[in-house]
């Protein structure tokens, strides 16, 4: 539903009252579009034939330039809490959805651009997206998915043609950087703040509220909606009370739940590989627990739990590595609250949403950080005790698990020989800390003899959710200088290394080294809201 309004100025920013959405045409300036990378692997998803890659005019659709026959594109309306204040409406300020394919399989895939020019939602800004932004993002979806971390995914990546006004560090120094579109791709983009915005707007919108929950169960959580009294479960909560929440008499509080327990095995998995989403605003928390929008991310080269990529979120470090699973926790009860706004569930039912929030959360990280270490048990003092280890000697976190598994379970071993599986991430450590280390392997090893674990069976496991190869920023800033100056090769080698991040990939280690000096200087690799 939209307000009538000039359906000439449909792109003109603006506040959308009663609406989720508004219909809109990509806007973006191009001048010989180019397509520059694509995702073999999204495009099997869609089940597009390769040959499509080939066809001319294929970079004027996936710009925005020309639609595709049957296509409707709109831009979506939410708002959100930004860095904990509530920020009224955002909406799709730069993303355009073109519409949705479906494949033999019945999947509904949105694809959607990013980057096509203005919307209502636009706000101040410009619409567009700038090559190095576009870079990481398409890289970064492709990487999580082949991590095996749930994420909207990239089908391409095309430039524009056109120069775009970046002032990169807010200093006044403008500088133009080539334009570039991503095409990214989902069941769905709905976001916590799709339903907070008309929750927000008061009694009126709160049958938008409804409708666009009704909407996302029945096309997402068809389960939910199946489900029916006769399977009634009901469960305990940990209230004082021990009263009942039954979560087949509401589907809204089973709804609420699950999204509670999807972004909790989520942020477990990024703890897991040490990646920090950058902007965890409620306006970038998908309803379907995917990772989404790419900006300021990072992964954790040396340990460091304060570890923040994003320049606009200091001092404060809100959205720092380690915070990630609180601000998760932080923005599902503003999500419960908004459905409480809308009379979808009651406080108890909210409560309980919650709670399965920390429940699934704790379950699934010491799960993830059990097998990391390759242990029969999860064993909370070891874990605890290597962490801190790792974090006073800043040892890499990919590198040091990869390491790990090539410990051998032999209490005999001796003691001069302990760290040398570990040598190469264990850099430059005085004495005292060696025997940190020493007497955490020793542990680490008696432990592993109690299992009875073979050392081979170990190791495979091990590597099998420990990767070799992640998207560290160096690599996405080197890929970038590279393409800025015209040369896409180092994109695409990117991409398929990080296609088997858990594979050896004999000739890639380099791929596999711990950042160079150069990434360390002031401005490089620097990252902020802006791109
Ligand atoms: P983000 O911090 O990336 O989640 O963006 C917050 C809001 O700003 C969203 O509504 C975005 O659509 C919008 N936005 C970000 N960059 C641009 C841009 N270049 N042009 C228009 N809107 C933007
Ligand atoms: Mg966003
Ligand atoms: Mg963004």
């Amino acid at each position: 539903r939209e307000l009538p309004g000039d359906p000439r100025a449909d792109n003109i920013p603006r506040e959308v009252l009663h609406a989720c959405y508004t219909k809109v045409s990509p806007s973006a300036e191009v001048e010989n579009p180019q397509l520059v990378a694509w995702s073999e692997s999204v495009t099997n998803l869609l089940e597009l034939d390769p040959k499509e890659f080939e066809r001319p005019d294929f970079p004027l659709f996936f710009s925005g330039a020309s639609l595709l026959v049957g296509s409707l594109p709109y831009a979506q309306c939410y708002g959100g809490h930004q860095f904990g204040m509530w920020a009224g409406q955002l909406g799709d300020g730069r993303a355009i959805t073109l519409g949705e394919v479906l494949n033999s399989k019945s999947e509904r895939w949105e694809l959607q651009l990013k980057g096509a020019g203005k919307t209502p939602y636009s706000r101040f800004a410009d619409g567009l997206a700038v090559l190095r932004s576009s870079i990481r993002e398409f890289l970064c979806s492709e990487a999580m998915h082949s991590l095996g971390i749930p994420t909207t995914r990239a089908l391409c990546l095309v430039t524009t043609g056109k120069y775009v006004t970046r002032d990169m560090f807010y200093d006044g120094n403008a500088k133009e950087e080539p334009g570039a579109i991503v095409c990214r791709v989902a069941h769905s983009f709905l976001r916590f703040g799709s339903y907070q915005l008309p929750a927000s707007r008061g009694k009126e919108d709160l049958d938008i509220v409804r409708a666009l929950a009704d909407y996302a169960i029945r096309h997402h959580f068809p389960h939910i909606e199946n489900m029916s009294k006769s399977e009634s479960l009901s469960f305990t909560t940990g209230d004082e009370d021990h009263s009942v929440v039954d979560l087949t008499s509401n589907k809204y509080a089973a709804w609420a739940v699950e999204v509670a327990e999807r972004t909790a095995s989520l942020v477990a998995s990024w703890q897991g590989v040490g990646f920090t989403h950058g902007v965890l605003n409620t306006d970038n928390m998908s309803i379907l627990g995917l990772t989404i929008d790419y900006g300021p991310f990072g992964f954790l080269d040396a340990f460091d739990p304060s570890y923040t990529p994003n320049t606009t979120d200091l001092p404060g470090r809100r959205y720092c590595f380690a915070n990630q699973p609180d601000i998760g926790l932080w923005n599902i009860a503003q999500f419960t609250s908004t459905l409480q706004t809308a009379q979808l569930i009651n406080d108890k039912e909210a409560n309980y949403a919650m709670e399965r929030y920390g429940t699934k959360f704790m379950d699934e990280y010491q799960a993830i950080m059990t097998s990391k270490l390759g242990l029969p048990k999860y064993n909370k003092q070891l874990i605890s005790r290597l962490l801190n280890n790792m974090a006073v000697d800043k040892v890499d976190y990919t590198n040091f698990f990869r390491l790990l598994s090539n410990i051998k379970a032999d209490p005999d071993i001796l003691v001069d020989d302990l760290l040398t599986p570990l040598k190469a991430v264990l850099l430059d450590i005085g004495k005292e800390r060696k025997e940190a280390w020493i007497s955490w392997v020793t542990t680490y090893i008696e432990e592993l003899a109690a299992s009875g674990i073979s050392d081979e069976q170990r190791k495979a496991s091990m590597d099998s959710v420990n990767p070799k190869y992640i998207l560290r920023n160096y690599l996405c800033q080197s890929a970038i200088d590279a393409a800025e100056q015209g040369d896409f090769g180092e994109v695409r080698r990117l991409l398929k290394v990080m296609e088997q991040p858990y594979d050896e990939q004999p000739g890639m280690e380099k791929y596999a080294r711990l950042p160079p000096a150069w990434a360390y200087r002031p401005g490089v690799c620097m990252l902020s809201c802006s791109s």
